[in-house]
């Protein structure tokens, strides 16, 4: 059987960065910069006041409480050219531009807020409530390198130097098809010898927390000319496929059957439980990516975890890594099967996990119910309780 890590190395070894493309400001939330992004200007762009209040020299409010002249009002967005002399002051809200020989700025709080004149009852210190051009960026600077996910700070940012479009890797668009004869579509009454179909939902939705876009495209009978004709309806709009079901050792397996004598697809068994039987390969003119992976529910669940994430993340010009893990103790004794790494499903509680009782790959509520995969190495049968063991948070 094939090792974990040599199966993830040999998709990552496929798999590229999609093609960068210039996008709407307001569509690149979850896109990955694909330019060094540069401020055309300082920011602050002028000396502006933090806070509401007066614009003073300093030097005139040394003593306190002092009563001065308000010579102006410059509100927020006033693009006038404003100057105080000595012993004047000028009323001054958040964000206006300071006026040429004010170096300071005493808040209204510390005054008595009159509009004539006005009383100080706090003496202020040179630069006091200024925000100085530049002291967030400088003119020239790269606010945000190439390869940077684009949250809403970012995004905010991106707005923040002036930018209307941007060029990303955008996020990959994944399609979705799960195949199996016995499937109904949840809404619809199920017949003798039929499950709900959950794969394609789950999948779906966990591409799109991965953050690409997810596309359910239903479900197939164990046909492969109807797989292989559905396939072919979606390859366009695909940067990626996930099939479910049809690639293990039984008859009636129409991913294994249709995919198999292309040549671009590989199936092999790689030594994990739970998902054994995988396949991965390039499919279409375009050559796009497909994960078939196995119908049990959890088996595809932890493919997904262990293949398509970090698959998806190279896609998106980002790090590929294996998931992360933490190391915690097992508060229960743990079996596993000689020569196969485990990925129990398991509730992470601190610096403790506990492997939930079913452990079957077709029991989806006990994954639902956990947070975790506890790895259970390759060359290890048995853990005692209160053994040291490796985490994926889910
Ligand atoms: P297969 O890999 O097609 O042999 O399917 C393995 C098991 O997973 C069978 O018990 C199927 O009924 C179940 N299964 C396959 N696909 C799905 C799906 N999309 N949703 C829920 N269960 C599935
Ligand atoms: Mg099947």
């Amino acid at each position: 059987m094939k090792p974990v890590d040599r199966h993830l190395a040999d998709i990552l070894a496929v798999v590229r960065p999609l093609a960068p493309m210039e996008v709407e400001l307001e569509a690149a939330l979850g896109a990955v910069l694909a330019e060094d992004v540069v401020s055309p200007v300082p920011l602050p762009p002028f000396d502006n006041s933090a806070m509401d209040g007066y614009a003073v020299r300093a030097a005139d409010v040394a003593g306190v409480p002092v009563t001065l002249p308000v010579i102006e009002d410059v509100p927020a967005g006033d693009g006038g050219l404003h100057a105080i002399g000595p012993g004047l002051v000028t009323r001054i809200m958040t964000g206006a531009p300071l006026p040429a020989g004010a170096d300071a700025v005493v808040p209204v709080e510390w005054t008595d807020g009159g509009t004539i004149r006005v009383r100080i009852d706090r003496p202020a210190e040179p630069g006091n409530a200024i925000r100085r051009a530049g002291e967030d960026v400088a003119a020239g600077d790269t606010v945000l390198p190439e390869g940077t996910l684009i949250g809403p700070a970012q995004l905010g940012i991106l707005a923040g130097v002036g930018r209307r479009r941007v060029t990303v890797r955008p996020r990959p668009r994944v399609v979705v098809l799960s195949t199996g004869a016995e499937l109904a579509e949840p809404g619809t009454p199920l017949g003798h010898g039929q499950i709900w179909e959950s794969n394609s939902f789950m999948l779906a939705a966990a591409v799109r927390e991965a953050g690409a876009e997810g596309f359910r495209a239903g479900a197939v009978t164990d046909d492969p000319k109807e797989f292989m004709d559905r396939l072919d309806a979606q390859l366009i709009r695909a940067d990626a496929v996930i099939t479910s079901g049809g690639v293990s050792m039984g008859a009636y397996e129409p991913v294994k059957e249709a995919l198999a004598p292309l040549g671009t697809v590989t199936f092999e068994k790689v030594a994990m439980q739970p998902g054994m039987p995988q396949g991965f390969g390039v499919v279409g003119p375009d050559r796009v990516p497909i994960f078939t992976l196995p119908g049990n529910p959890v088996s595809s669940f932890v493919s997904f975890v262990l293949f398509v994430k970090p698959a998806l993340r190279r896609m998106q010009g980002l790090p590929a890594e294996p998931p992360s893990s933490v190391r915690a103790v097992s508060t229960a004794p743990v079996r596993s099967p000689a020569g196969r790494r485990s990925y129990l499903r398991a509730v992470l509680s601190g610096a403790e996990v506990s492997p939930v009782r079913r452990q079957g790959s077709h029991q989806l509520a006990a994954l639902a119910g956990a947070n975790a995969l506890m790895v259970v190495p390759e060359d290890v049968t048995e853990l005692p309780e209160g053994a040291e063991v490796e985490v994926i948070p889910l």
